[in-house]
């Protein structure tokens, strides 16, 4: 079926979008222009994203405003004006220089959606430390490699967390210096109690010096190959948060903005946090997980006016067979976007009939940090497409030819989809990996990874991953992980991990298991196996279906072929199988 597209019309709007002319926008662009509408430090002391995102409201007139409402699930409520959260984060910056942390030094958070994540993010970036977010529901095996890894010095969690997932593991992170509870009333042995400490700091702070190339955020992000990722970004980066939080998410004073990522990925920090606190409006965080009648009410009583969220949510939305908007007052919204995963064309044409709004799809990755690719506010949204490059954006789709890039000026075309280098948010590196780095680049392009096709009118249709890599409720997750976590398992001999599409969550993670001699397959064994593998995973990274098969398929160098599991699992033609083991 072919999907026209939605005109739009924003007359009844009380605000005019910030990007009206697209072509016009696009062409006089320039980032000189963003960096101006920010403060920087006072006296020439640089740029600090913590400076532009609080200090800068706390100290003008937007200081009693509110900056951050926290919805607890139990139904409590915490506010923090712009001014709270300046002295918040200092007296965390505070602590963290009282504990000897310096410049770059990592400082890891794992927890869920509660106030002190952002609390203590906004002071790590004060002291010019790296804030580091570790998904909550990661399990122990996850964490170890991202802390390992990110040679983590601070960790901030909760008691529990610490007790399920940390405490064995604290004897391998040999640079794991500190260890701060957020529900500890008092220092108890090896643990710190973050309450106390902050009570203890002064809520004055004054950030240090910090070029805009300081190490800022580390993301970590799943390889095929090989184990996690970390994405460094950077203090300029803000810059990106901004002009997208600007011209994407249209934000403008008085806007009350929701964003329901995780801030244990990029989404969380970059959208859940940086960008609405820089245009200095009231960003909503929700600590409970989704759940359709709470969101809606959520959506209503806040008087949400911007929204972004995710396809898996909008397809559970969908199949609950509801329409907010007869039964709630949704007359405050006036945007909704989406990212993360593929967001089909009955998606955004069931936000017109029950939210009554098209969902604006954008594209972006951990690599990028921000937004590049978008449905804007004033142009029509193309149902299925991605959009068009942000300004200061360069996209295209490329071919690989002999080991350089061709850009394929004609339209409708699959190939590569790359960025030109240089946009403020782009990684700086990938940790202690440079030639992982390295490889991203090809001719003047960085490779996304992800495969699209742009039609004749400039917008972006996202087709697939170029790799292995799996988005199962728009998380990523690396096959290779999960493999060697399977492995561990007494029975199993070899694993082959491929994303399965799902019609809910996008695609859920499969694994094929080959047995060691003597084990038999089972319904009770692939349990034991799934069990095994959320222990040490967590249940958001885990195989949630096995399937026994004693001859992988192989190249002759013996590396497991998920490419030909995949093909097989989908009923596809099986490509080129030259290199398969056993093979003429
Ligand atoms: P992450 O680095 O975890 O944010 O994941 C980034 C990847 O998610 C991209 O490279 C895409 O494969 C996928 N992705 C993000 N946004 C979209 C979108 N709007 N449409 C399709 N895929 C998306």
């Amino acid at each position: 079926m072919d999907w026209k597209p939605i005109k739009k019309s924003f007359s009844n709007w009380a605000v005019q979008p910030n990007l009206l002319d697209y072509e016009q926008t696009y062409q006089t662009f320039s980032w000189t222009d963003i960096w101006r509408e920010l403060d920087e430090l006072p006296e020439g002391r640089g740029l600090n994203i913590a400076h532009e995102a609080v200090d800068r409201h706390a100290d003008g007139p937007r200081r009693d405003q509110l900056a951050l409402r926290w919805l607890g699930r139990d139904g409590t409520r915490r506010d923090f004006s712009y001014a709270d959260l300046k002295a918040q984060s200092n007296r965390f910056a505070n602590a963290l220089r009282a504990l000897g942390v310096r410049r770059s030094e990592r400082v890891f958070v794992l927890a869920g959606r509660i106030p002190e994540l952002y609390l203590t993010a906004l002071g790590t970036l004060k002291n010019v430390s790296v804030f580091c977010p570790l998904f909550s529901a990661f399990g122990p095996e996850p964490i170890y490699q991202r802390m390992h890894l990110g040679e983590a010095k601070v960790l901030v969690t909760t008691r529990r967390q610490y007790q399920q997932k940390i405490a064995d593991l604290r004897k391998r992170l040999p640079h794991l210096q500190h260890v701060l509870l957020t529900d500890l009333p008092e220092h108890e042995a090896d643990l710190l109690s973050l309450p106390k400490l902050m009570a203890q700091a002064s809520p004055d702070f004054t950030i240090p010096p910090t070029d805009p190339e300081d190490m800022a955020v580390l993301h970590f992000t799943s390889g095929t190959t090989g184990m996690p990722k970390g994405a460094i970004h950077v203090h300029k980066a803000i810059l990106t948060h901004y002009m997208t939080g600007k011209y994407v998410l249209d934000l403008h004073p008085g806007d009350i903005f929701w964003c329901t990522a995780d801030p244990g990925w990029v989404t969380g920090i970059s959208y859940g946090m940086i960008a609405p606190l820089a245009h200095g409006v009231t960003n909503i965080i929700d600590e409970a997980d989704f759940d359709a009648e709470r969101w809606c009410k959520i959506l209503q009583e806040q008087k949400v006016t911007v929204w972004y969220t995710a396809p898996t949510a909008i397809r559970r939305l969908m199949r609950l067979g509801i329409e907010p908007r007869k039964e709630y007052d949704l007359r405050h919204l006036r945007l909704i976007h989406s990212v993360g995963e593929p967001l089909n064309p009955e998606a955004v044409t069931w936000g017109l009939q029950a939210l009554g709004l098209p969902i604006h799809d954008n594209w972006w990755q951990t690599e990028t940090g921000g937004i590049m690719i978008a449905n804007f506010a004033a142009m029509e949204v193309r149902p299925g497409s991605m959009g068009r490059p942000l300004p200061g954006i360069e996209a295209a789709i490329v071919h690989k030819v002999n080991g350089s890039v061709e850009v394929v000026e004609e339209p409708c075309v699959e190939g590569d989809l790359a960025l030109k280098p240089g946009w403020p948010s782009m990684f700086r590196g990938y940790l202690n990996d440079e030639e992982r780095y390295q490889k991203c680049f090809k001719g003047g392009w960085y490779i996304t990874g992800d495969l699209a096709r742009r039609d004749a009118d400039g917008y972006f249709w996202f087709i697939g991953r170029a790799d292995d890599i799996i988005k199962t409720s728009g998380h990523m997750v690396g096959p290779f992980e999960v493999e060697s976590a399977l492995l561990e398992h007494r029975a199993v001999a070899e694993a082959g991990v491929i994303g399965k599409p799902d019609p809910l969550i996008g695609e859920l993670v499969k694994a094929f298991v080959s047995l060691k001699p003597g084990f038999e397959p089972s319904e009770e064994l692939k349990l034991d196996i799934i069990g095994f593998a959320r222990q040490k995973l967590g249940s958001a990274v885990a195989p949630k279906e096995i399937e026994f098969n004693q001859n992988l398929p192989k190249t002759r160098s013996g590396k497991i072929m998920r490419r030909l599991l995949k093909a097989r699992e989908l009923g596809l033609a099986e490509g080129d199988v030259s290199t398969l083991e056993g093979s003429e």
